[in-house]
């Protein structure tokens, strides 16, 4: 069956993408979170990744684990421009709300 809640797009799993998606947990809205990686990166750490003192893996989390029961829909995927969000293959994806926060 259709999902008839309003769709919100949020592009970007950096701070500002989760911070968005927490926001909405309470919302009757459906959320997709679209980033060109899998795993939310905790930048601060990266000098200790750098330096040898913690390995990558200490400063990624997969967005799946991020956002556990949130109603959040994590999507791997690189958005080109802002109406690219827009689709899924080449299904037009209505939406409410398009959040865009791809600072890195
Ligand atoms: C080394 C370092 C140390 C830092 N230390 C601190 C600190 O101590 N305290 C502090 O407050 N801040 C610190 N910062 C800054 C902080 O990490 C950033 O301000 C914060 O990460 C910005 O969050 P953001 O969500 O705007 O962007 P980001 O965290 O950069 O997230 C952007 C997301 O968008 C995704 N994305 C980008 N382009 C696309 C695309 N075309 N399609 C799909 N997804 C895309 C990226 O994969 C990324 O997940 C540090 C930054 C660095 C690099």
């Amino acid at each position: 069956m259709a999902d008839s809640r309003h769709r919100v797009v949020i592009v970007g799993g950096g701070f500002g993408g989760l911070y968005a998606a927490q926001h909405f947990r309470s919302e009757p809205v459906e959320v997709t979170l679209i980033d060109k990686r899998n795993f939310h990166l905790f930048q601060p750490l990266l000098y200790q990744v750098a330096t040898g003192g913690l390995s990558p893996a200490n400063i990624a989390a997969p967005l799946r684990a991020v956002l556990p029961d949130s109603g959040t829909s994590p999507c791997s995927s690189k958005v080109t421009d802002s109406f690219a969000a827009g689709y899924s293959g080449n299904e037009r994806i209505p939406i409410y709300l398009l959040i865009v926060q791809p600072v890195s």
